[in-house]
């Protein structure tokens, strides 16, 4: 049934878009962004005009509105994670500008509950329940490895903690792998990773904002008659913040890091162009970004990018790019 469920799928890539809600505070203000209908669609108002020569349409796989529960938007992902468990590679990102809630649709909210858990916490809890309560009849392994690329650079966030050094061939270079044995193992790598995260930073929001990080879960099936394995991994991905940065408003470091992410953002947005195209040519050497990803994009990978939208009046333009560059991959 899984395995019909992820062949049904049309392409190998699929954009879902989140609309945020209105903070807290923020209640006085405007939404500009309508999610409309079940049918994926959604209205940008531009405030700035009036009338109907203001308002656009955009269409995609799925639209969340600010209504949508994390289980909610779990439960349409999920066939995608099982399959990992079939042997498939699946990439899963999220896209947007900072605050627009990519943390909050993969990890969850900050001090989570699990009601609030994000993609990341039930998609591992999901592969390790299913593999213990599968047939008897293979013996699925899962590991783990969190890394961060900042400025074009790998930075593992789990090296702290013991681990297994041996591992398939579908490691993140350099990267230590974290065996998962129970759900609470699950739990304590989440943490991990995140506090290491933060500790490279200086300004704890400023970096994570300027980062992408990536959660990469490995799972081998062995058959215990055959001796027969498979291979599947699954790769969770909270981007950088895509909003465009002033050039005459910053110098030195910032403005390195800001021409380090356009480049990787636009390396990830010609990669899955291409793919979406059925180019012979995929330019994944462009980028630290879609080399580690490179075996997760592609072939008979399957990619789900999760577009993340605010939908306050001062984030118009950043949105409109936003949905510029989701349409162009979708
Ligand atoms: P980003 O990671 O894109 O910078 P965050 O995930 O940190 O954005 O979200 C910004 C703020 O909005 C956070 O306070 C977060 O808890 C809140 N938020 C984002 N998405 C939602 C949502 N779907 N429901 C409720 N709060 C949300
Ligand atoms: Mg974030």
């Amino acid at each position: 049934r899984l395995f019909n469920e992820v062949q049904d799928l049309k392409g190998n890539i699929r954009v879902y878009c989140r609309i945020r809600p209105l903070l807290p505070g923020q209640s006085g203000k405007q939404s500009i962004i309508e999610h409309i209908g079940d049918d994926g669609q959604l209205v940008v108002t531009n405030p700035s005009k009036q009338g109907k020569d203001g308002h656009r349409m955009f269409k995609f796989n799925k639209v969340y509105g600010p209504a949508a529960s994390q289980e909610m938007v779990y439960s349409d992902i999920q066939p995608f994670i099982r399959s990992v468990l079939d042997g498939y590679n699946v990439c899963i990102f999220a896209y947007g500008q900072t605050g627009s809630g990519k943390t909050y649709t993969m990890s969850g909210p900050g001090a989570a509950t699990e009601e609030s858990w994000g993609v990341n916490y039930r998609a591992l809890n999901d592969l390790f329940n299913l593999s213990e309560s599968r047939s008897r009849a293979i013996v699925y392994e899962i590991w783990v490895q969190m890394v961060e690329i900042y400025n074009e650079q790998v930075r593992d966030l789990l090296s702290r903690i013991s681990s297994i050094s041996h591992a398939s061939g579908l490691a993140v270079p350099d990267a230590s792998m974290h065996p998962v044995r129970a759900s609470s193992d699950v739990m304590e790598l989440m943490d991990i990773g995140l506090k290491n995260r933060a500790v490279g930073a200086t300004a704890l929001n400023e970096r994570s904002s300027r980062s992408h990080s990536i959660v990469t879960v490995h799972v081998r099936g062995t058959d215990v008659k055959t001796g027969s394995a498979s291979h599947g991994n699954l790769h969770l991905v909270d981007l950088a913040g895509s909003e465009r940065v002033d050039r005459s408003e910053v110098t030195g470091d910032r403005l390195k890091e800001a021409q380090h992410i356009n480049k990787s953002l636009s390396a990830l947005g010609d990669v899955i162009f291409a793919l979406s195209q059925k180019s012979p040519h995929v330019p994944y050497r462009n980028s630290k970004l879609t080399q580690v990803l490179q075996s997760s994009l592609g072939g008979q990978a399957k990619t789900l990018m999760f577009v993340q939208l605010n939908p306050e009046v001062v984030s118009y333009l950043e949105s409109m790019s936003t949905l510029k560059f989701a349409e162009r991959v979708s």
